[in-house]
């Protein structure tokens, strides 16, 4: 099963690890062309208005836009599947702050809890949160209070980065969803 990988900028190598412990074949993003035959498109972390005018520059946000493409959006993807101030491909149906936690250095690691009751070492890198959710959006993580993982039909949005842990639960929980 072949699984895109947003290749334009960000935490790509290491997603692309985790397709590979899956015994999946990640495929690098770069182009238009590149997207045809996937099961389902990662799109990693990194710096949002970046990646949002990469993706312009190099026409993937119109493609992506037009195509139903399962996304699994990490920090900055999962900014740019939501509803934020700034523009959006408006895949999922969230509310989502960039920067809420504050600046570079407020970065921290926090267990966070799962859905069925289990544990993750969430990791948040300048990390927006969800602020809310519409109504077939299913919360699937929560760090205390607040929703900090989602999932609407094929889609996946994770304030936090699971590709910078060993652990592949949630790359899994989603690639469930793909076949
Ligand atoms: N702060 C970044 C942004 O607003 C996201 C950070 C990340 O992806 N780790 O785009």
């Amino acid at each position: 099963m072949k699984i895109g990988i947003l290749s334009l900028q960000g935490a790509v190598s290491e997603h692309e690890l985790c397709i590979k412990r899956l015994n999946l074949e990640p495929i690098p993003i770069k182009e238009k062309s590149d997207l045809d035959n996937l099961k389902g498109l990662i799109m990693p972390g990194g710096e949002s208005t970046t990646l949002r005018n990469l993706l312009k520059n190099t026409g993937l946000w119109k493609k992506i836009n037009q195509i139903n493409i399962p996304i699994m959006g990490t920090c900055a993807g999962a900014i740019l599947m939501g509803n934020s101030n700034e523009e959006s491909l408006e895949k999922i149906d969230i509310g989502i702050n960039r920067n809420y936690y504050g600046r570079q250095k407020d970065s921290f690691q926090k267990e966070i809890d799962i859905k069925d009751n289990g544990k993750f070492n969430g990791i948040f890198i300048r990390a927006p949160a969800i602020t809310n959710i519409g109504e077939n959006v299913e919360p699937i993580a929560w760090e205390g209070n607040k929703i900090v993982g989602c999932i609407q039909e094929k889609h996946m949005a994770l304030t936090f980065h699971p590709e910078l842990t060993d652990d592949l639960k949630f790359h899994e929980m989603w690639v469930e969803k793909l076949s």
